[in-house]
């Protein structure tokens, strides 16, 4: 349930408000809006009396929040969450484009790559330090090595830097050296992973489960938010479908849906739908179109032996050519918004 307050209300009157809230038993979460403030009423079991609140001074009205994820929605919350870091601004009219290998290899590999990219418009650099991988003979990343990598990376470049999260043993050191942690499409409904990720102090990018419904990913992000943590960035990267032409099929309808359901920034992941370079920058283009918060990028300056993902990341004059179409899409059309 949330509590929208009168424009004129005090501050008195909004704590009083907020105290009624907790003598029930209820935690308040207080919501700046850009011009009112909203209490919004957590941690109820059942449905809460709307009455209770009605009558009290400075409220303007008390709207039901019908659905199962609370804070995520955008009947909590209808301003967007913007999420700047670095020069990245994810929402308000931005597009940030993301880009890097799928893993680091090496500090000349990532170096070599983070210029290339910067060069070509990415503001922000990705690479796995803890590689997730189907099989266990696969390269499984080069851990805190990787990590002190992207470090070495932001230092060079000035690019803030974005890496994978697996687990909970790894997650304080992941959150030391990255800027925004990535949490990968298998780890989605990874409950206690998302409650670690609901403590930690930077953004996390949420990647939807594979074959995960869109209410699913949105309760999975709720658990981040539950914790204390509102900096999530939503990331769809392609569903399980009967098709092999594809490694996944991109859900483009996600960007829509989810950004009428949500404040939530939400980022398109060409590279890990299409699974093959040729698709990469038609599906960016879209992505653009349809309006996402931005996209992140697979590019290896030598895919052909590249450690892992080789085939569907880009050369960088490529993904330059990506950049200048993307923004030229990205520009073309006014926009309006969820
Ligand atoms: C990745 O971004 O490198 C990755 C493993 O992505 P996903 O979790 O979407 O497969
Ligand atoms: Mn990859």
């Amino acid at each position: 349930m949330l509590i929208v307050m009168e424009l004129t209300a005090t501050p008195d009157q909004i704590h009083h408000v907020v105290r009624q809230v907790e003598n029930r038993g209820y935690t308040a979460k207080k919501i700046p809006g850009g011009e009112r403030v909203s209490i919004g009423v957590l941690n109820n079991k059942g449905a809460v009396e709307k009455a209770l609140f009605m009558g009290l001074s400075g409220v303007k009205e008390v709207i039901p929040v019908t659905r199962a994820y609370k804070q995520v929605s955008r009947e909590f919350q209808p301003e967007d969450t913007v999420i700047t870091v670095g020069d990245a601004v994810f929402a308000d009219g931005h597009f940030p484009i993301i880009a890097g290998p799928c893993a680091i290899e090496s500090v000349e590999q990532a170096l070599t790559i983070a210029q290339a990219v910067r060069a070509a418009g990415a503001v922000l650099f990705r690479g796995g330090a803890y590689k997730p991988r189907t099989s266990p003979y696969s390269f499984q990343g080069m851990g805190l090595d990787g990590l002190k990598i992207l470090a070495k990376v932001r230092e060079k470049t000035g690019l803030a830097v974005t890496t994978e999260v697996m687990d909970l043993e790894t997650f304080d050191a992941v959150e030391e050296h990255a800027d925004i942690l990535q949490i990968g499409t298998r780890n989605m409904q990874n409950f206690s992973l998302l409650k670690r990720a609901g403590k930690a102090r930077k953004p996390i990018m949420l990647k939807r489960g594979m074959a995960a419904t869109i209410d699913e990913w949105l309760m999975a992000a709720e658990y981040i938010l539950a914790g204390g943590n509102t900096q999530v960035i939503l990331c769809e990267r392609g569903v399980r479908t009967f098709v092999n032409h594809s490694r996944n099929t991109l859900d483009i309808s996600a960007i829509p849906v989810v950004q009428k359901e949500s404040h939530l920034p939400i980022i398109i992941d060409p590279s890990h739908a299409a699974g093959r370079r040729d698709q990469v920058l038609q599906l960016s283009r879209a992505a653009a179109a349809a309006e996402a918060n931005g996209i992140m990028v697979e590019v290896h300056h030598d895919p052909d032996n590249a450690a892992s993902d080789g085939a569907q990341s880009l050369y960088p004059e490529q993904f330059e050519i990506l950049c200048r179409q993307v923004r030229a899409v990205f520009c073309s059309y006014e926009h309006t918004g969820a």
